[in-house]
């Protein structure tokens, strides 16, 4: 009987001992030697211009090994928008802009959404389920927030800045680029305009790439309709349209781009088209006090 009680007593003793262990600092997502959430290129561009790119990459942080997808799944459009980092390169240095880049995966945390929007950090995408993104820990969707979503804003924000604080309503230039097959329906156009509040600019860019692309599909909120659409927030929304501040939005097709010689092509044939659009002086004049 002894015996048993004082081997009770060590194992209550044992778990107080586990119980009161002091609570391990919470893991940091980003590790050692793994990039910054954002890249800035040619960050003191002259142009009157900040070129983004959400979707750059598709990387995932080691912390969160493949998020349960396949190699081939991370490749594919659900993870990034390829070919928009080489656009963004060719398109910074032609134009003397600044380029903000993402340097991880939409999949990790969508840089395009509004931080509450199930979206953010999606289980599915074109039906493929995304294992790691399945019921979310509030502690694991701050984590992401904090190491790159917010990071990333802020790097922008502060591009943006750069000019507010000069006299200037620089341009936002926005790139995607969109698969060409949905659902089963192949996507006919090359190259599409997005808008949303502000058309003006768009419209001008749709009636300057037609006319001098005759041959070419030119999408006027196609793919899909910024209007139509339920996204509340997204870059835009949050850094040009609340600010008032001219912006340009395209999405090129995935297939046309994805290597090094077609984002060049189509880079210029998307500049071309932009250059006498955005020449417009009146376009940069800070309209109201903006922040
Ligand atoms: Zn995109």
């Amino acid at each position: 009987m002894k015996k048993k009680a004082a081997q009770a007593k060590k194992t209550v003793k044992k778990s107080a001992k586990t119980r009161v262990k002091t609570p391990k600092k919470p893991s940091k997502l980003l590790g050692r030697g793994e990039p910054a959430p954002v890249r800035v290129e040619n960050l003191r561009g002259k142009a009157k211009c900040v070129i983004v790119c959400d979707h750059a990459s598709n990387r995932v942080p080691k912390a969160l090994g493949s998020l349960g997808l396949s190699k081939a799944d991370l490749k594919k459009h659900i993870a990034w928008d390829p070919g928009t980092e080489d656009i963004g390169y060719y398109l910074s240095k032609k134009m003397d802009a600044a380029l903000v880049l993402a340097n991880y995966s939409r999949l990790v945390v969508d840089l395009n959404r509004g931080e509450d929007a199930p979206e953010c950090m999606r289980a599915e995408s074109d039906h493929i389920r995304i294992p790691a993104n399945e019921g979310l820990k509030p502690a694991q969707k701050k984590q992401r927030l904090a190491e790159i979503f917010y990071p990333y804003h802020k790097v922008l924000n502060a591009q943006l800045k750069r000019h507010i604080d000069k006299g200037v309503a620089p341009l936002l230039l926005s790139l995607h680029s969109f698969t060409p097959e949905m659902d089963g329906f192949k996507r006919p156009w090359h190259i599409g305009v997005l808008w949303n509040k502000e058309e003006g600019i768009a419209k001008r860019l749709v009636e300057s790439l037609r006319k001098n692309n005759p041959d070419l599909r030119i999408g006027d909120n196609e793919p899909y309709s910024l209007k139509a659409s339920n996204v509340t927030k997204n870059t835009i929304s949050t850094h040009a349209e609340a600010r008032g501040l001219p912006y340009v939005i395209v999405e090129f097709r995935q297939d046309l781009v994805g290597t090094k010689a077609g984002a060049r092509k189509w880079a210029e044939i998307f500049l071309q088209s932009l250059v006498p659009v955005i020449a417009d002086p009146e376009l940069y004049r800070l309209k109201k006090a903006r922040k």
